[in-house]
């Protein structure tokens, strides 16, 4: 349990406007939360401050050799008024994971769920409430000894902000379009693509240029040894249904294991659906397209949720798929996560926490 100093700021900020266009990312709140690490004490000096600069000294590890990490997750206002969190133990344990890959001390996950709390708690008022607008939360942890030599850093700071988004979807879900990568790798067994880490967006980042370029919204990344098997879409996890039966790429070490993802899973199971998590490979996909038994192809991940794909690039090929509409179970994993999320459908699986 952590002890958390709260001072609140004397010069409050403008809210945004109910009818706002929020986008993404770039409108913070009043306060953050924010503990450091040092060697010997463990965490310490758990606070809530005023959302402020940060000054460090240019020698400060992170800015050098990236030893950082970061998570993403959502606060929700009910229409009862309620403040809700989906499933944050999750990525307190995933942040863990993260953690031990990249030798960052963990956080006991009862503190970071009591600190990612005590933080909504008291920017509550900043969540928006039109349709398909949340409040995204970031909790990310940077190195900060001053030292240019490698090693894990031996001090640390933990710090949660705050930014109220945009709905991802301004008219309702669209498909979007995707650019199979077959040149650049993100990730190998063994490296840190099931990291959540600053690391491998910045080894994605060239590819998203192209595919930007050739009018595409996101890459779709094969396997980093044969460039073969499917692994994931830039920031989200992807799924595929062909004949019936839905698959999604196994957890093989070098894909973000996402909540969303092990959300739809069990949502499918839960439905009576077939689920594989297996390997699958780009000729397989391209086979189920050609003989038509490629029913649906989506996208998962905090921001989007579900994002139902139109259209696959892969080399000179464009696979359509559903006429580049929504399918109806892409459709129905919306209905239900947002549903869920908001505290408008039975929460049977137990996975929505209240902030008070
Ligand atoms: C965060 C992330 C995801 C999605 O995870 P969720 O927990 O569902 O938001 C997928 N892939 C990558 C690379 C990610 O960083």
């Amino acid at each position: 349990m952590l002890d958390i100093k709260i001072v609140k700021t004397t010069a409050p900020k403008q809210k945004p406007a109910a009818d706002q266009p929020l986008g993404f990312g770039k409108i913070f709140t009043d306060h953050m939360f924010i503990m450091n690490y040092t060697e010997g004490k463990g965490w310490h000096d758990a606070r809530i401050v005023p959302f402020q600069n940060i000054s460090l000294s240019p020698a400060t590890m992170v800015y050098h050799y990236g030893q950082e990490m970061f998570e993403g997750l959502k606060a929700y206002k009910a229409e009862d008024g309620r403040t809700l969190l989906f499933r944050p133990e999750m990525n307190a344990k995933r942040s863990n994971n993260t953690n031990r890959r990249l030798c960052i001390p963990e956080i006991p996950v009862e503190d970071y769920v009591q600190a990612i709390k005590a933080i909504v708690k008291v920017d509550e008022d900043w969540i928006p409430t039109a349709p398909g607008t949340s409040l995204y939360i970031r909790p990310f942890i940077i190195a900060t000894d001053e030292f240019l030599g490698v090693k894990p850093s031996s001090t640390y700071l933990f710090m949660i902000i705050l930014s109220p988004s945009g709905a991802y979807y301004s008219s309702g879900l669209s498909p979007v379009g995707i650019w199979i990568e077959d040149e650049y790798v993100r990730a190998v067994k063994g490296g840190i693509g099931e990291a959540k880490t600053g690391g491998n967006y910045v080894a994605s980042m060239a590819a998203q240029v192209k595919a930007h370029e050739e009018g595409y919204a996101q890459v779709l990344w094969l396997d980093g040894v044969e460039r073969k098997y499917i692994e994931e879409v830039g920031a989200m996890n992807i799924f595929f249904k062909i004949d019936g039966v839905v698959i999604t790429p196994a957890l093989n070490g070098s894909i973000l294991p996402g909540v969303t993802r092990d959300s739809v899973i069990k949502l499918c199971k839960s439905w009576g659906l077939p689920v594989e998590e297996r390997r699958i490979s780009i000729d397989e996909i391209y086979e189920a397209h050609k003989t038509g038994k490629l029913e649906e192809v989506w996208g998962t991940g905090t921001a989007a949720v579900i994002s139902p794909v139109g259209k696959l690039r892969w080399k000179d090929e464009v696979m359509v798929i559903q006429d580049g509409g929504i399918g109806s179970l892409s459709q129905k994993l919306y209905d239900n996560i947002t549903g869920i999320q908001l505290g408008k459908i039975e929460d049977i699986h137990n996975w929505v926490t209240e902030v008070k």
